[in-house]
């Protein structure tokens, strides 16, 4: 019998995936499919993007690269982050990654080890809990309430930092609340930390163009007290639709970036060469595709939070960031995990329950909208007809 590690015993999944694979089989079955349970833009990479692709490919620049990613693309991403935020980045610290996630695999890899704690938002992304529980780390859960806004509570974050903290994971916009944490909060937060000097922090800022209304993102990068602690992911996957390119990028501290370099020349090596092309393409040329998805996505928020306020049993806060919402279905008597499941097997509409996202996700489902808005009044119709036939029943 072969004996793997119990690590790999400790991975946990991201059931959004799960639900995808049983939404496509439903479809093949027959079954009218409305997947709001989707985490990606349902745009095409605009085609200038694209075509950058194509046109490495065929002038030959498809081999092996620098392991922290071309230098073209490492300094495209430095230009772009201080066009963003003001802050200068060498490009010597920046690493491109074979997507957004990779770079939350290897802060938390850097990081957890028996013994340690690591804060992580619940609920959250994840793959946080799931890598921290992976190292050995404990993993410690931030709440992420509604009455807050979903924003975290700087005050409750730093009452958790203990002197095992090794490592606090943000993330705003986030994923799956939609919650945007305001600037006096990261003031808050960024003031505390300097009482804790060896806490590193994992900025995720992978939803940082998608905002609404007054929205305002503030990068954990804009403080330079905490700089020389502060990981920031970012990526191309949401913002220029390229979810399946696999691409995204990070900033490390001078003491760190070796280390991530030595992990990529262990693991992966490099990102496919035509793909950084691509990067470059996306971060230097027109951006009016993400404006324009952006508008899009907002009209759609808007229907998606007004159809879902109107169920009986169902609130919904209206959320600035991101593409997603995540109605509190308290009332409807539903358990959130039950009802999604209800919903997908017997209306055929695909959605997640809050609890994939953390034990504080219970009573909450998320629903994206990356869909038609047609689709979403379907969608949601189906689900609202659903409650108003099964509300008597306890669940
Ligand atoms: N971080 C958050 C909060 C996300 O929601 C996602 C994707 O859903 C990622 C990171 C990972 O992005 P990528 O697809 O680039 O790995």
């Amino acid at each position: 019998m072969v004996r793997p590690v119990a690590a790999f015993d400790r991975l946990g999944e991201e059931n959004a995936f799960a639900v995808l694979a049983r939404a496509s089989e439903l479809s093949a079955q027959g079954h009218d499919v409305i997947n709001l349970g989707i985490g990606q833009p349902d745009f095409r990479t605009p085609e200038h993007i694209v075509e950058a692709a194509v046109r490495a490919l065929r002038d030959g620049k498809h081999g092996y690269t620098d392991s922290t990613g071309i230098v073209e693309l490492r300094e495209a991403v430095s230009a772009h982050v201080a066009g963003r935020t003001g802050v200068t980045i060498p490009a010597d610290r920046v690493m491109i990654m074979p997507g957004g996630k990779v770079t939350m695999f290897a802060a938390i890899m850097m990081f957890g080890e028996p013994g340690v704690d690591i804060l992580y938002p619940d609920p959250g992304f994840p793959i946080y809990k799931s890598m921290i529980d992976y190292t050995g780390a404990r993993a410690i859960p931030v709440p992420i309430r509604e009455e807050n806004h979903f924003a975290f509570s700087a005050e409750e974050l730093l009452s958790l930092i203990t002197p095992e903290t090794r490592l606090v994971i943000l993330n705003s916009p986030a994923n799956p609340t939609a919650g945007v944490t305001p600037r006096g909060e990261i003031n808050r937060l960024v003031a505390g930390l300097l009482e804790h000097p060896y806490a590193a922090v994992l900025s995720d800022e992978i939803y940082d163009r998608i905002l609404y209304d007054d929205a305002e993102h503030v990068s954990l990068l804009s403080f330079p007290e905490i700089r020389n602690r502060v990981i920031l992911l970012n990526g191309w996957s949401k913002t220029y639709a390229m979810t399946g390119w696999r691409l995204g990028w990070s900033i490390w501290p001078t003491a760190l970036i070796d280390r991530v370099r030595k992990l990529a020349v262990n693991g992966w090596s490099c990102v496919n060469a035509p793909t950084q092309y691509a990067g470059i393409a996306a971060l230097e040329g027109p951006q009016d595709s993400v404006t324009r998805m952006v508008e899009e996505f907002d009209r759609r928020r808007r229907v998606t939070v007004d159809v879902l306020n109107a169920v009986p049993g169902v609130s919904c806060v209206l959320p600035t960031g991101a593409f997603y919402t995540f109605p509190n279905i308290t009332g409807t008597g539903w358990s959130a995990k039950p009802l999604a499941s209800a919903l997908l097997e017997r209306t055929g509409v695909a959605l997640i329950g809050g609890p994939d996202f953390g034990e504080l996700g219970e009573g909450y489902l998320r629903v994206s909208y990356a869909n038609s808005e047609e689709n979403i009044r379907r969608g949601l119709e189906r689900v609202g007809g659903f409650l108003a036939e099964h509300r008597a029943a306890a669940h």
